[in-house]
């Protein structure tokens, strides 16, 4: 049967992937992107996001079987801050836009979280200020610091995770299931910048040298399990953190599940 998908991010890398999957098994996918895109524009700004939440109710009046927010930028974007305005506050803002929507169908959502979420554990500050919208901290914090760019990557997506699941309760009540997937290390345009970046090419070498499968992912292992995740097979899967990385974080945090 046809259904009607959105998304965020679907350019390049792991989106496209999800996208063209999507597509090939004849559903109808709204794009949202700064290029190349059925909606384009700018998910780093709150007022981006409306105009995108403003057009996919045109485009889709009759709601959504899904949402996914790809949209993401890796710790080679400059400022740092851009990364925590569209991992995080771009996500969110696009979800909670657009679950009315997906309530019309009770579809499904799928966030992109990152095996490097956990890493940001211990930063209370910066998660504090993502937990309360307060974007010009959060700013402040990670444009300050000499490693403001990986804090604000993987705080984001740590912010983003814990808000999916303290929502869970209240999309499911809304006939919604939402999850996650966090990959690893994928082969995408956004690895290729910041393996060339001089502040994270080490980390992201040694990151890479070390996951327990022996190679980077394939986008379409990353959209695979998204399509799963958007499908009936996930039934009862609600507030899930799907790690799919080669292992790496099993390696990592072996007694933290
Ligand atoms: P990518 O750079 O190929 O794709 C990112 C997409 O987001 C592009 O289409 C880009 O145009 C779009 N985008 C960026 N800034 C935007 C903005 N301001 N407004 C609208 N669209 C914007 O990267 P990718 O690796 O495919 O990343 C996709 C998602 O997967 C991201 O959320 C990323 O954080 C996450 N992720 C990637 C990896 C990895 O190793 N590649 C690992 C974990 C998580």
């Amino acid at each position: 049967m046809n259904k009607t998908y959105a998304m965020t991010g679907g350019a390049t890398g792991i989106g496209a992937a999800i996208k063209q999957q999507l597509k090939d098994q004849g559903h109808t996918v709204w794009v949202v992107d700064i290029k190349e895109a059925d909606v384009q524009v700018d998910l780093s700004t709150a007022a981006g996001c409306q105009q995108a939440v403003n057009e996919l109710a045109r485009l889709a009046p009759e709601g959504l079987d899904g949402f996914i927010p790809c949209a993401g930028l890796g710790p080679a974007a400059r400022p740092n801050s851009l990364i925590t305005d569209v991992n995080y506050f771009g996500a969110k803002l696009m979800t909670e836009g657009l679950r009315e929507l997906v309530a019309k169908k009770s579809g499904a959502v799928v966030m992109i979280s990152s095996n490097s979420a956990p890493m940001a554990a211990h930063d209370k500050e910066l998660l504090a200020a993502l937990e309360h919208d307060d974007r010009n901290t959060a700013a402040d914090l990670v444009n300050s610091r000499v490693n403001g760019a990986q804090d604000a990557y993987a705080g984001s997506k740590l912010a983003l995770t814990r808000w999916m699941r303290t929502e869970t309760p209240s999309f499911a009540a809304q006939g919604i299931r939402i999850n996650a997937v966090a990959p690893g290390i994928t082969i995408t345009p956004l690895t290729d910048a910041a393996k060339q970046d001089e502040n994270v090419a080490q980390a992201m070498a040694d990151f890479a040298a070390a996951v327990p499968a022996g190679r980077e992912a394939e986008p379409a292992e990353i959209a695979s399990v998204v399509q799963f995740l958007l499908s009936d097979a996930a039934g009862f899967c609600h507030g899930a953190v799907f790690f799919v990385d080669g292992g790496s974080d099993a390696m990592m945090r072996p007694q933290d599940f």
